[in-house]
């Protein structure tokens, strides 16, 4: 298999360390529900665990759901997400996590996405944390300010390398006024404190004050509890490069002295008609959104597996009608199997494998599926590649249905077109069309 990797800009064969793969994958802040924009990334990294798995390797696989500590900026201010959705919606905080890692987890198997052997809840790892805190403190790497413990971005000398980083222009940019402890734009907290009168309910004692983690600190400390570095591959969404995945970077160093992962994949992001993803716009679509309008979740699957992802994507409903179109025409094509025997295109399942295998390029993927004649087998393979449910959604016929249409036929043959007219009308109910060929009626799935 090859991979993009962004440590070095460039596709390169993928070599795993071990017998198994080790895989994370950054999960989501559970503060609200996921709109189809976040939920992209794991459509992708499902078919980069699938494909693996076809490759014949092991893979483990932990994806993290953030519970606390994610403020609303990706720096060190602003409001915790957690507290904030909490204030919104008059609950706890607790419940707000609780009630959003279900739905997650409801929209996660809604898209048949393949169940990491880790669900890390950033909470489970807090006491981890603060071990990760003082060893980064006792090797150097942090220091205090009134605020929490800082990451010190100068006592690591490779921070600016893997976003390739502007560090000077960082500095120069700076906001007047901006955090005065911090010693260097980019440094960031490891821990916060809760200052006096601070509304903040999740909180853990910690250098003789109330705290909570910085964000990034949990993705490095649930990998060094459930996979140990260098694990094998770390996924994300591009806009994780210049401060999140550069932070886990630099934390895990200063923890262990090791480097986190060894390639790095990211995937691009998704507008809706063309604009950007925002509550201000009205078009934070969730999964629900898209039940709601007539499609089911795997036509959105289908629809993002269609492009590649490190695009940038345009969704519109269109687009999603057309990724609908294109599983019933696959879902009529394994209804034909049933009917007659289709055997596949010499070399049909290795050149689908092939174009994921390249840097998991799906829409190259689909193209071949869309161009080739399959037989049953092949699509058995196919639909255990994507995860499209293709074969449970295409059941064969039962024989009242077979009956149905042999009884249509006869009323044909008599022209009672009446009784042909109502018996098509009975298969419809059953979600079965009819079509008339010289060779005889053909059922396909409405
Ligand atoms: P947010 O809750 O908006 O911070 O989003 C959480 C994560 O979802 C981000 O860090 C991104 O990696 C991903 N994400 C957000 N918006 C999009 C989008 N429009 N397309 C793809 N991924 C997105
Ligand atoms: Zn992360």
């Amino acid at each position: 298999m090859k991979l993009y990797n962004t440590l070095g800009r460039k596709v390169e064969e993928f070599r795993p360390l071990g017998e198994v793969v080790k895989l994370y994958t950054c999960g989501p802040t559970v503060y609200s529900e996921a709109h189809i924009g976040n939920l992209t990334a794991y459509i992708y990294w499902d078919l980069l665990v699938r494909a693996l798995r076809a490759d014949g390797y092991k893979v483990r696989r932990v994806l993290n759901l953030t519970d606390v500590g994610h403020l609303v900026s990706d720096g060190d201010e602003g409001e915790d997400k957690l507290e904030k959705g909490a204030a919104r919606e008059g609950k706890s905080v607790y419940e707000v996590a609780e009630r959003y890692i279900k739905k997650f987890q409801y929209d996660y198997r809604s898209l048949n996405l393949t169940e990491p052997e880790v669900w890390a809840r950033a909470t489970d790892y807090i006491e981890d944390d603060m071990r990760a805190v003082d060893l980064m403190t006792e090797r150097g790497f942090t220091y205090e300010t009134r605020d929490g413990v800082y990451f010190d971005t100068s006592k690591f000398d490779r921070y600016a390398e893997f976003a390739r980083l502007d560090l000077a222009g960082l500095q120069a940019g700076a906001r007047v006024g901006f955090s005065d402890e911090k010693r260097n734009v980019s440094d960031f907290a490891v821990w916060k404190f809760i200052q006096p009168g601070e509304k903040h309910a999740m909180r853990w004692d910690y250098l003789g004050r109330p705290g909570y983690p910085g964000w990034h600190l949990e993705c490095s400390t649930i990998i060094e509890k459930e996979l140990s570095a260098p694990i094998d591959i770390h996924t994300g969404g591009v806009d994780h490069v210049p401060v999140h995945h550069t932070n886990e970077i630099a934390q895990y160093y200063a923890m262990t002295g090791r480097d986190l992962a060894r390639y790095w994949l990211h995937c691009g992001f998704i507008t809706v008609d063309d604009e950007k993803i925002s509550k201000s716009l009205g078009n934070t679509y969730s999964l629900d959104d898209l039940v709601e309008r007539g499609f089911s979740p795997i036509d959105y699957k289908m629809w993002v597996l269609s492009g590649h992802y490190q695009g940038t994507r345009n969704f519109t409903f269109e687009s999603l009608a057309g990724a609908k179109a294109r599983r019933l025409n696959w879902r009529n094509r394994i209804a034909e199997c049933y009917q007659r025997e289709v055997v596949s295109d010499d070399g049909l399942w290795e050149r689908v494998l092939a174009a994921v295998n390249d840097n998991l390029n799906s829409p190259e993927a689909f193209a071949v599926i869309d161009g080739t004649v399959i037989g049953l087998e092949d699509w058995k393979k196919i639909d255990a590649l994507f995860g499209l449910q293709l074969i449970e959604n295409s059941p064969d016929i039962d024989d009242g249905a077979r009956e149905l249409i042999a009884a249509r036929q006869a009323a044909r043959e008599a022209k009672d077109y009446a009784e042909s007219d109502r018996l098509r009308d009975l298969l419809s109910e059953r979600g079965i069309a009819v079509k008339d060929t010289a060779e005889g009626p053909v059922w396909q799935y409405l």
